[in-house]
């Protein structure tokens, strides 16, 4: 058996190098059960990161349904079988009305990049809003959108013409600090708009997280996405929600992030946890807008919605319900936010706690006034947790924010042990 550092050195030699394990010296996982990771020597970390597993690691229904599913068929989903109609007429009926037709994919990069090739099918145009410090997925298209300089510090210079990122409404910090009526949040759009029409330009659509994922779990201010919705939707323009992270129940009461701002999006698409780390997507739209598609001929993703990945996503969405996995986020994570703000009183270094469910993020500062980032800090944080058996790691574009996306099955006793440890790596120094 080799020694967890020989595989690590193997792992540099040969698996590529842009694929980033946050840790420089990674934890050797070979198992998780419920909110828990296990390393070779059998150390246990909370797993207080992982967005697709949101029913938690292991779960042992779901593993005998993938298997029960595998001996009987799994085969390219071009064929006619109960599990793929089943399962999209259930993503059908979760989604707002009038949002009735279902493509099935494997990522949400596959999806966001469809649901871009159908806002250019169904408008005619090409030109797609988005925000700026977003992440939609690594597909041309999707990177495309995606202006994270986190994740790519190139991004603003390398966005093709079609993309026109905006500044997002951050309330907290950036140009928006402080905004507090609808005229100004949306002034970013409306310029972006103004230019846009100026020049002639068509708007194929806008595209966002419905809440401000990428720069750490930010709800955006009432009313904002329905006055977007409204000036896009006026020039022809498709909406889309990219819903891979913050839907599926992971933000508690509301399932959809949407709901959260009061909206019904033209596209809903969907992924990670709705596999709960099986390989499945979905695209969820209007009929016309599904078959606007077919003037480019037809679409096929091999496994998009396989036999196993249509009883995965399935079987999912029953545990989901019968283990009321969004009632515990709403409440776990509601507890768990409570502690956090309760440290905010006692540590300058937290700015903020960001977020709804378990969905959070906690923003370190340097300075309350200046809200300089502590990036630096952040990320020994991170490195001192994992000391401590926390599995954590720093988002936003500067990289000073905790990513707090636990599976949805975290219990009270690790929301406490997750603040406890906080609270004493911030007590021991910052
Ligand atoms: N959209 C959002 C909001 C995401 O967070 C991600 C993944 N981090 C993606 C899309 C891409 O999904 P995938 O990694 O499954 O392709």
């Amino acid at each position: 058996e080799p020694h967890s550092e020989t595989l690590l050195a193997r792992r540099q030699q040969h698996f590529a190098r842009p694929q980033k394990n946050y840790y420089l010296k990674p934890p050797q996982i070979e198992r998780g059960w419920k909110d828990h990771l296990f390393d070779i020597e059998g150390r246990s970390y909370l797993d207080m990161v992982n967005n697709v597993t949101i029913l938690g690691h292991g779960h042992p229904r779901l593993a005998a349904a993938v298997g029960r599913q595998w001996s009987l068929l799994n085969t390219n989903s071009r064929f006619h079988y109960a599990s793929v109609a089943e399962l999209s007429t259930r993503l059908a009926a979760l989604a707002p009305d009038g949002l009735d037709t279902v493509f099935l994919v494997n990522s949400g990069s596959e999806a966001n990049d469809l649901a871009l090739r159908l806002a250019w099918a169904y408008s005619g145009a090409r030109n797609i809003v988005s925000l700026l410090e977003a992440y939609h997925g690594w597909t041309v298209a999707s990177d495309a959108v995606s202006t994270s300089i986190a994740d790519n510090p190139q991004a603003l210079e390398t966005r093709p013409a079609w993309v026109h990122p905006v500044t997002a409404p951050n309330t907290y910090r950036g140009e928006f600090r402080g905004a507090d009526t609808t005229d100004s949040y949306v002034r970013s759009v409306v310029k972006k708009l103004t230019e846009l029409d100026a020049a002639d330009e068509k708007l194929a659509g806008f595209i966002c997280e419905p809440v401000y994922g990428n720069a750490g779990g930010i709800p955006l201010p009432k009313g904002y996405l329905d006055a977007v919705y409204a000036m896009v939707r006026a020039r022809g323009g498709v909406c889309i929600a990219d819903e891979v992270q913050v839907g599926y129940g992971r933000l508690g009461d509301y399932f959809w992030g949407f709901e959260e701002q009061g909206v019904v999006p033209d596209i809903i698409t969907v992924a990670k946890g709705m596999g709960n780390g099986h390989p499945l997507g979905a695209v969820i739209t209007r009929r016309e807008i599904a078959d606007a598609l077919e003037k480019e001929g037809y679409f096929f993703s091999s496994s998009g919605g396989s036999p196993v990945s249509s009883v995965v996503g399935q079987v999912v969405l029953d545990i989901l319900t019968e283990e009321r996995l969004p009632e515990n986020a709403q409440v776990v994570g509601g507890y768990l936010k409570a502690r956090l703000e309760a440290l905010g009183q006692h540590f300058p270094l937290i700015g903020a706690v960001h977020g709804m469910g378990l969905y959070l993020g906690v923003e370190f500062v340097r300075d309350r006034e200046t809200l300089s980032p502590a990036t630096e800090e952040t990320a020994a944080i991170c490195d001192r947790l994992l000391d401590l058996g926390v599995i954590m790691q720093p988002t936003g574009d500067h990289l000073n924010v905790l990513k707090i996306k636990p599976p949805l099955c975290l219990s009270c006793e690790s929301a406490d042990f997750f603040a406890d440890m906080l609270g004493r790596v911030l007590e021991e120094g910052w």
